[in-house]
């Protein structure tokens, strides 16, 4: 097992009828912006829920950010947090809406140019950052206890991220009834999002931490058996309980601690969303099944050891089992109604490689992968694989 550190400071609130406890979370005498997307928080009754228990503090809000949350709209935001002297910012909804809010709990006091935060990959260390909780409406990206973002800018196809442990949020509101009015198309958008996050972690060199590789499989199984009963058209409450803590759990830093991690798949869907517009979980199952071949040999033993423990694949080579392995990820995705292919969401890819190929160069990304080791030139084949 690698060395390592671990300090997650998130505090979690978890289950129904949490959401009132927002008020106690918060300093009384804190000016509040609540930040939340376009409009379902109105229509499921969390709007009512978190404006009556705020209803003693200062409140400010910003809606309107978008999903890929957009950077000229933040600017709006953080324009309005110098004006009414915001203290402490409340993100209400999905990872758009919180990445949104950790961009400006990192820019209010940044000097310069906001892009540059994102351009540079400046770190908010521990201390900066306006004081900043969640109350999240989507399951899906563990942007609730970590302390990552990604933020994006359409005028220049740009996707990046940021972070720093100055960025976890102070306290995160969990409470499973917000999947009720969630459509299957975002359900399963989160379970493939919070899947990947897991195989990012895990799918490298076998590497002796059993305890996270095991925990790495548990997460996976947990979310391949809920799948099918958070698809079907009855509200399960337990399924939605354990969907909502895989998700978490599978990005709040635990299971990347003492392991190689990979996250070449997130690095190459960015640049589709960029270009595309294809939601963030979708571009994941685009390029993950053509980044598990092409690069079958290094990651054959783990994706056997998948198949294996994951799948109940116990027949057959190393080599066989691990391309069955992938298989019934494919088919998995599939279920969900989720399509893998590039072709599949768009007609003018045919120059989607050559154009990702260079904005990697530009980027000067010349090394990704577990080992550093994908060159833009792997970036084109893996692409070209996934049309
Ligand atoms: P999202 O973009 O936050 O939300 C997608 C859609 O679902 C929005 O239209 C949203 O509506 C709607 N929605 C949210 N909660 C709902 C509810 N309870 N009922 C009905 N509709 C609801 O989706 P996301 O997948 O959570 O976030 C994606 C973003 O996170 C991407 O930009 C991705 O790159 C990023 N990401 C971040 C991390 C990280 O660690 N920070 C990790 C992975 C991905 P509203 O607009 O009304 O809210
Ligand atoms: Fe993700």
């Amino acid at each position: 097992m690698i060395n390592f550190e671990y300090k997650n400071p998130t505090k979690i609130l978890f289950g129904q009828g949490k959401i009132p406890k927002v008020a106690l979370e918060i300093p009384q005498d804190a000016t509040v912006l609540m930040v939340y997307g376009s409009g379902s928080i109105k229509k499921n009754g969390v709007y009512e829920q978190v404006k009556e228990a705020l209803r003693k503090h200062t409140v400010y809000e910003f809606g309107g950010v978008p999903a890929n949350p957009e950077y000229d709209i933040l600017l709006q935001a953080l324009a309005l947090i110098k004006e009414k002297k915001v203290s402490y910012l409340l993100a209400v909804g999905g990872g758009s809406v919180i990445d949104g809010v950790k961009f400006l709990s990192a820019a209010v006091d940044y000097e310069g140019d906001p892009w540059d935060i994102l351009q540079l990959r400046i770190r908010t260390e521990e201390g900066q950052g306006m004081p900043f909780g969640t109350i999240l409406t989507l399951p899906a990206t563990g942007s609730e206890m970590n302390s990552g973002y990604v933020i994006s800018r359409k005028e220049r196809n740009q996707k990046l991220g940021a972070g720093g442990p100055g960025l976890f949020p102070q306290f995160s509101i969990l409470d499973p009834e917000v999947v009720r009015s969630i459509p299957k198309k975002q359900i399963a958008n989160g379970i493939v999002d919070a899947y990947t996050h897991v195989l990012e972690q895990y799918m490298t060199v076998p590497s002796a931490a059993d305890l996270q590789e095991r925990f790495a499989e548990s997460i996976l199984i947990s979310l391949q058996k809920t799948a099918p009963e958070l698809m079907t058209a009855k509200f399960d409450y337990p399924a939605a309980a354990n969907f909502m803590w895989c998700c978490t759990m599978a990005l709040n830093g635990l299971l990347q601690k003492g392991v190689i991690t990979d996250w070449a798949i997130h690095a190459m869907g960015h640049e589709l969303t960029a270009y595309y517009g294809i939601d963030h979980a979708r571009t994941l199952a685009i390029i993950a099944p053509s980044h598990y071949r092409y690069n079958f040999e290094t990651k054959k033993e783990k994706l056997a050891q998948y198949a294996e423990r994951v799948w109940g694949i116990t027949e057959g080579t190393v080599e066989e089992k691990a391309a069955a392995g992938i298989a019934q990820m494919e088919y998995f995705f599939h279920s969900m109604d989720i399509a893998t292919k590039l072709s599949d969401y768009v007609t003018d890819y045919q120059e989607t490689a050559t154009r990702i190929r260079e904005t990697f160069i530009s980027r000067n990304l010349t090394g990704i992968g577990e080992y550093q080791s994908l060159t833009p030139d792997d970036v084109y084949e893996i692409v070209n694989m996934s049309y």
